[in-house]
Parts: structure tokens; sequence; C-alpha cells
């Protein structure tokens, strides 16, 4: 018989053709005849996958690895109860379906799994842990599909994003893959529909309680709802298609302050966010200095803030990124300074404008005495190279003066102004004072 053949009638029969255990659609059948007799909601569904078995076979081989997974589904088959049940989607990947009072005891035997390996001559143990997700069936279950649906965005969060072995999925956690789903499929017309709003947060002068700036920050108007960035951004970044976003972002931060400067309303400078992905197109500054140039503003009104990097190529397109706006005329600020790799190169090297010190120096009960150390002196380093310095993520008194204390004064945080729509902005820009808080 030949190979496809063979696969398929263990495709038909529903079961994996290695395990012999169910594959998805025999593991599909399982969970609608436990909701047809109404016991579903007694279980807990898993989706589990071997860690590291990538490597096991590269060392021992596909046979030997093959051997391991029918081991291994036989030592997880004999730990079941007859109502129970496991399946095998393919390669390292699992589903089961246990009671709930037996999960703890499920997740401790998936924990670490012996399988004895004879290569050679010599037998070896291995102990061969899993990475769980798992799902608390409840009542508002319908969708079949589901069962392994959440616990594969469970075992997603439990590998790449907790770094844990267990993980429960949420609601939250669904609800953010979706939306992330959605993005991406939606995203082009999204743009073209104008469904990307610009949200602007001032920038104070805690001295005198003047507008000396603001950032402009991207939300996407989504079934009514203002979806923010920290939920979006992340898939463009990986599809690289982010880009377009922070070009559309600047166009209309150029546009509005065009119509305030038409409006006889004085503008602040606006500074726009560009990922470091963006870096990968060459031509970033040229279309940036473009795109500001054809809005028919003057240049001081735009900054462009960007993240520093550790990686050394990174650093080196970043390096000549700022340079190049720098020599046509245009601003840049590093953004999240002090939050990951910074270092004094960056002060060296890169012709930046502005400093923003990130709010981890400052998001905290009490202040460390090697935090104030270390900010009094890069603050001083940075002005004395004629940077300016700005503090971000200030919600407290007590933050503004410790900021003030070690040479920082522009300011922007909720203790002044939240991301404001585009019409609360410009009530701003009329009436530059802020009252003394
Ligand atoms: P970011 O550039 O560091 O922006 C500052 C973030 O801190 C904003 O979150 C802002 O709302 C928040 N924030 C400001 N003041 C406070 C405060 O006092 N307390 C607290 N807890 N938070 C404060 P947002 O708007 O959700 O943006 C998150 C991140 O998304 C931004 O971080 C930036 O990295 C990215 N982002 C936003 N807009 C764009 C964009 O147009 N393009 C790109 N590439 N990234 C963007
Ligand atoms: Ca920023
Ligand atoms: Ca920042």
């Amino acid at each position: 018989m030949k190979e496809d053949e063979r696969g398929k009638m263990f495709e038909d029969r529903k079961i994996h053709y290695l395990t012999g255990l169910p594959n998805a659609g025999g593991y599909l059948d399982e969970i609608i005849r436990k909701m047809k007799d109404g016991t579903i909601q007694n279980y807990t569904a898993f989706y589990f996958n071997l860690k590291g078995f990538g490597n096991i076979n590269q060392r021992y081989g596909m046979e030997k690895g093959d051997m391991i997974i029918v081991r291994l589904s036989e030592k997880v088959k004999d730990f079941l109860e007859d109502d129970e049940v496991l399946g095998h989607l393919g390669g390292d990947n699992f589903v089961a379906l246990v009671k709930k009072e037996r999960k703890e005891k499920f997740c401790r035997l998936l924990n670490g799994i012996e399988i004895i390996l004879e290569t050679e001559g010599h037998s070896y143990k291995l102990r061969i842990p899993s990475t769980i997700g798992l799902w608390d069936i409840n009542d508002e279950f319908t969708d079949p599909g589901e069962t392994i649906g959440r616990t594969s965005i469970a075992l997603q969060y439990a590998k790449h994003i907790q770094h844990v072995p267990v993980v429960s999925v949420t609601d939250a956690m669904v609800e953010r893959v979706a939306v992330q789903k959605s993005v991406l499929q939606r995203y082009q017309s999204a743009l073209s529909n104008h469904e990307f709003l610009v949200y602007y947060q001032p920038k104070v002068d805690s001295r005198n309680n003047m507008l000396v700036g603001a950032e402009g920050l991207v939300r996407w108007k989504h079934k009514g709802e203002m979806v923010s960035p920290g939920i979006f951004i992340p898939p463009l970044e990986t599809n690289g298609e982010i880009v377009l976003l922070d070009y559309y972002v600047l166009r209309r931060a150029c546009t509005d302050i065009k119509r305030w400067i038409d409006e006889g309303i004085e503008p602040v400078t606006i500074s726009v966010n560009f990922s470091r992905k963006d870096l990968m197109d060459p031509d970033l500054a040229e279309n940036i200095d473009r795109i500001i140039t054809n809005s028919g503003i003057d240049k001081k009104f735009i900054e462009i803030e960007v993240t520093e990097t550790v990686d050394e190529q990174e650093h080196g397109e970043l390096a000549r990124f700022i340079s190049d706006l720098d020599s046509r005329g245009i601003m840049t600020a590093i953004d999240d300074f002090g939050a990951g790799y910074s270092s004094l190169a960056t002060l060296r090297e890169f012709q930046v404008h502005t400093l923003k010190i990130d709010r981890s120096f400052i998001n905290t009960e009490e202040f460390s005495w090697k935090d104030e150390i270390i900010l009094r002196d890069i603050i001083h380093i940075a002005t004395s190279l004629g940077m300016d310095i700005i503090t971000e993520g200030v919600e407290r008194q007590d933050q503004i003066d410790f900021i003030n204390k070690v040479g920082c004064f522009v300011i922007q945080g909720f203790f002044y102004d939240r991301p404001l729509p585009v019409e609360e902005f410009e009530d701003r820009l009329r009436n530059k004072k802020y009252e003394k808080k």
C-alpha cells in the first residue's frame, strides 16, 4: 500500500498512524459524545507538547524519536481512567480530556515522564517534561473545537509569553488572540477606512506648568471601541507591516499641525514613534522627510522617537538612520532610555536631540539611591552634550520632585494628562498653561 493511501486509511479511521490514538477528528468525536450525554463539564481539556523534542529528534534520529512518542503516549494512556481521553494531533502535540479532580495529578505526571531508550547496546533513561495549556470546561461551552483552540492559546502563552510549564487559559488571552488575528486580517482596510486615530499626550515643563510638546500615540477604533497599541502593534511588527501605520500616524500628525497653524493656533513639537522594525526599509529617513515636507509644515514641529537596541547590526542601522534624519534637519528622541540596554555609546554615537527617560526609573514607591546617582549623571552628560531630557510615565508629585532633583523638568504622564483625542488636545494648545496641580 502506498504511503499516502495508508495515511488516508488512518485518517478515515480517525486515529494517528503512529500511536493509534484518536487524531483531531477522533478526539472531537469523543468530545461531542460527552457533550451529548451531558458529562463534558466534568472535565479539564489539555493541550501539551514535549519540551525540547526537536533536540531529541536531532540527537537520536527520527526513528528513536517516534519510539519515544509511542512509549510516552503509552505511559500517559496508562494513567488515564476509562472515561478519559488522550488524542495525538501529530508530531509531539497531544490533547487530553481528564476529570477536573485529577487535573493536578495529570499535570504532575506530565511534568516529567521517564522513558528508557536503547541505543547501540546501551540503555538511557530520559525524563521528558511537557509544556501544558489547560482549560476547565464550563457551562457556556458549545463549540467542540474550543477544547483544542482555547488550550492551544494557553500553550502558546506558556511557551512564548509567560515561559512557565503550565498555563490555564483566561478569557483575556482568548480575546487578545482574536483581536490580533483580526488586526492582521483587517489591517489594510482599517488603514484605508481611517480606523486608526492619533491621540496626543502633552509634555509639560514642570517649572512653569507650560505645555511644551506632545507625543502622538496611535489608537485603533475597532467596533466602536478603542484598542490600545499594546494589542495590535506586536503582530504587525512580527509581520513587518508596522511601517505603513507609522507613516500614517506621521501624516496625520503633520495634517493636524498644518490645520492648527491655519486656524491660528500655535502648535508644539509632536513626537511620532517609529518601530525598530521599520529600519529594514532603506528609504525610511527619505520617506519621513518627504511626508513632512509635502505637508508644508516646518520640520521643527516633528520629532521621531525610536528605542535603542543591543543587536549590533540594528545598532548600525539605527545610527545611520538618526544621522540621516539629523542631516535633513529632523529631530529624534531615544525612547524608553534606561529600560533595556542603554549605554553611554548611545549618547556618544547618536546625533539625538532628546533623551526620554523610561518610567521604570520612577515607577516605584521608594526611589533607589542608585537610580538617583545614575540618573543624575546621565542627565548631566546628556544635557552637557546639548540634549533635551524628558521623563515619561509620571503620575505623582513625589515622582516630579525626584526627577527635578536629578535635573529633569519636562514631564509626560498621567500627572498632567493622559493621551487625549485631538479635539481635547486642541483645548490644551489654545490655553498652554496648566493650572497648578
Ligand atoms: P511609548 O512610546 O513608551 O508610549 C508611552 C506609553 O505610556 C503610552 O501607552 C502612554 O499612554 C503610556 N503612559 C503615558 N503616561 C503614563 C503614565 O503616567 N502612567 C502609565 N502607566 N502609562 C503612561 P500607549 O499609548 O498604550 O502606547 C504603548 C506603546 O505602543 C508605546 O509606548 C509605543 O511603543 C507603541 N506605540 C504607540 N503608538 C505607536 C505608533 O504610532 N507607532 C509605533 N511604532 N508604536 C507606537
Ligand atoms: Ca514613545
Ligand atoms: Ca516610551
